[in-house]
Parts: structure tokens; sequence; C-alpha cells
């Protein structure tokens, strides 16, 4: 029997042949061009997309050539994929059931809340989001699946399961009887010490975790008093940080305390979500260490609105809720005023998925300009994840994440909460 010889740069050329000849570019005609490289805005320009690529970005409205495929945006202003920092694509807070899903929902099901949140958040104009938070790392699988295109949605950072300390925000069985709460452990996001700091690390490394989520004060949702209070020691804050960055791994931290923000920023964290009392000194620890700050408005004004509704939540969350949440939007004035780097987030989760470009509003209402809105979630976004070289801007070479509203966000900011168009890895998800 004859013996075929494999010539494996044949098989290449045979297979690489008919793709390159069928293989045409996208011409994507923009009235408007918002790149997030600089404050300025460009006029009539094309992008032109190969496969998943930006391989031109030219003046003046480019005829396709014959393969070529027309997108005509000239209405339209296009910017970069916007970035959500601070989500729960697996959650939804529904009023009081929320708090007693836990005993009545399975892993399975939070998988499938998950796909459809992501979804509605990839068409919402959000073409890459950090997790910071599930259940089950159920937004590992999440992730892996869109990867793989059998579900639409964004591009995940996931922090899978959150790390807190015992009874702290985050500790899963916070607010249960006692016959069912157990003594949660690392593997279950809770520590205590450095040796148990350093394992939760490791075991969301192991799990498939991109960065790590920590809660390092009290918050708002869980069923405990304090929506404040430091909860990690310096030793504990420094053990997960050395460890992360053995794994390459980032650290986010949310914070509403003053105390656990500092102890975090000096632990060396790569960001404070919420951060609601931060004041002078905890903004200059801030600029000093080059963390980042993801502000959440919306999840501050969200709770702060259904914390007048009588029992939608529970006692002890109520007042916090009243309390805390309206504080954010001035916090984030301040911050932003101070020089802090912004990085856009909504919790989302908290509000309901999809509705996160109202984050945008919020920041310019509280003086942010629209402009800076933007690029706080394109390029900052892009830095903080350290994914600057391959997005967050509109720029050759870069992936080809897009999307476009109609008419012009910069004298309208809650256009942005109207995406017409949505283009994530060069394939168009959305397009009215
Ligand atoms: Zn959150």
């Amino acid at each position: 029997m004859k013996n075929y010889i494999y010539n494996p740069i044949m098989a290449l050329l045979v297979s690489l042949l008919p793709l390159t000849s069928s293989i045409a570019a996208t011409l994507i005609h923009t009235g408007t061009l918002i790149d997030s490289t600089s404050n300025k805005v460009k006029s009539n320009m094309t992008i032109v997309v190969d496969d998943n690529t930006i391989t031109a970005v030219e003046k003046g409205f480019i005829a396709p050539q014959s393969n070529d495929k027309l997108i005509d945006l000239s209405d339209y202003t296009l910017m970069p994929g916007f970035m959500d920092m601070h989500t729960h694509l697996s959650m939804q807070h529904n009023g009081p059931e929320t708090y007693t899903e836990g005993f009545i929902l399975n892993e399975a099901d939070f998988a499938i809340k998950g796909v459809i949140y992501a979804k509605r958040t990839l068409m919402a104009g959000f073409t890459t989001v950090r997790n910071l938070g599930d259940g089950y790392n159920e937004t590992v699988a999440l992730r892996n699946a869109i990867n793989k295109g059998m579900v639409s949605g964004p591009r995940i950072y996931t922090a899978a399961k959150s790390i807190a300390t015992t009874g702290g925000h985050a500790d899963p069985t916070n607010g249960t009887s006692q016959s069912i709460m157990g003594d949660p452990g690392p593997k279950d996001g809770v520590i205590n010490g450095v040796a148990e700091a350093r394992k939760a690390v490791r075991q969301r490394y192991k799990e498939g975790a991109d960065l790590i989520k920590i809660t390092a004060t009290g918050g708002v949702l869980s069923v405990a008093k304090s929506g404040q209070n430091p909860q990690f020691m310096i030793d504990e804050l420094e053990a997960i940080v050395e460890t992360a960055n053995d794994y390459g791994m980032t650290v986010a931290v949310h914070a509403h305390g003053k105390e656990g923000m500092l102890r975090a920023i000096k632990a060396g964290v790569t960001s404070i979500e919420h951060g609601t009392y931060m004041d002078k000194e905890v903004m200059s620890q801030m600029k000093k260490h080059g963390t980042y700050y993801v502000p959440t408005i919306m999840a501050g004004n969200w709770v702060a609105e259904k914390a007048k509704i009588e029992g939608f939540f529970p006692t002890l969350v109520r007042p916090k809720a009243a309390k805390i949440g309206p504080l954010i939007q001035n916090t984030f004035a301040k911050a932003h005023k101070a020089g802090v780097k912004i990085a856009f987030g909504t919790d989302s989760g908290v509000s309901a998925h999809g509705d996160n470009g109202l984050e945008f509003q919020l920041m310019v209402e509280a003086g942010m300009k629209p402009i800076e809105a933007i690029r706080s979630a394109t390029i900052n976004t892009a830095e903080l994840l350290q994914i600057e070289n391959t997005l967050g801007t509109i720029e050759v070479g870069k992936l080809a994440d897009l999307v476009a509203v109609k008419g012009d966000p910069l004298s309208d900011i809650s256009l942005l909460q109207n995406v017409s168009f949505v283009m994530k890895n060069g394939e168009v998800y959305k397009h009215l």
C-alpha cells in the first residue's frame, strides 16, 4: 500500500488559497468618528475592517471595490466598543426575591441568566466587560462559550467568585440561619489570614478566573450591619495582591469606607469600586499609586431609589442603601476634578443589564465632558485591562469592536443609551 507523504507547507497553501481569494473587506462610512485616541472628533471617515482587524482609517467616504461590503453609517457617530468594568452578568436584583434565590435556584439557573444578560449587554454597545463576582464560577463557563462563538456576549474578564472575610460583604452565607451558615473557606470565597488569602487567589487561578475581586469594606446589599467598615487586615491585602501578581492577575476592590480603601490602595490593588467615602487623602493616594476609580453611580442611585420602597430590601440593608447610595455621584464629581484615573463601570446586575449606557449621562451630569466619559469607557478601560494594544481606540491594527449611535452624543449624551450598531471582533451583532 502506498504511503502518501504529507507536505505541511503545501497543505497550508492549499487551505489558504480559496479563502484569500474570497475574503473581501468591510468598509464603514461614518459621519462622525470618535476614535478615543484624543479628545478630537473627525467627520466623514471610512474605516476598513478585514476579518476581525481594522486595516485602514481614511478621510472621506471611500468607494468599495467589487467584493467589498459597505456599511453606511453616514448619519451616525462611530466609537470604539464600550467597556463596563463592573458587571454581574449571571444575576440581576429582583427585589425581595433576590434574597431567597440562593435557596431555590441551582448553578444552571444562574448560567442561563448569564447567557441572557450577556446578550443584552452586548446589544447595548458593551463589547467588553469585567465580571466582578458570581456564585459558582458560571461566568468562567460563559466567557469560554462566548469566546468559542456558542453564545453572543461581550468579551468577559471575570473574577469568578469574589473573595471576602468571614461575615464580610460577599461572604455567601451572610444572613442565613446557623444551620446552613456553615464555615465557608477560601474555595467558597472567604478567607482569614495570609495563608487563606494566598489559597483563595490560587484557587481562582485554578478555576480559570482572569482577575481577583475582593470586598475590602462592608457593602450595601449584603445582609450585615456595616456598609463601610474595613474587612481585611493589611497583611491579608498584601498577600492577595502579591499572589495575584504572581499569576498575572489584577485586583479589583469593592470599597465604601475610607480606612478599607487606604489599606487596599497602599497594598497595590488595581481599582477601587464605588469608593463612596473617598476623601482628599484617599484621592491623593490613588493618584500616587495609579489606582483606578470605577464609580458605579448607577448602582448608588438605584439602591437609593429602591430604599424608598417599603419591604424592597431586608431591614439591615435598607438604611445602608438610603445613606450610601445617593453619595456616589458627588464622590465621582470630586474624584474626577482631583484628577483620579476614572474607568467606566456600572455594577449592572444591581440595576438592569442593558441599561449600562445611563452611567455616561450620570457622569456628565456630575461635571465630566461627554468626550471624556466616552474615553473612560474605551481607552481608559482598555488600559485598566492591559489590553490597550488591541482594543480601546479605533486605529489601524486594532480589533474591530465598534459601536454607533444616530446623531451627536457630545451634544446629547443620553444617545449612548440607544446604540444602533454593534460590531465585535469584526462581526456585526446589531444594525438597526
Ligand atoms: Zn458589584
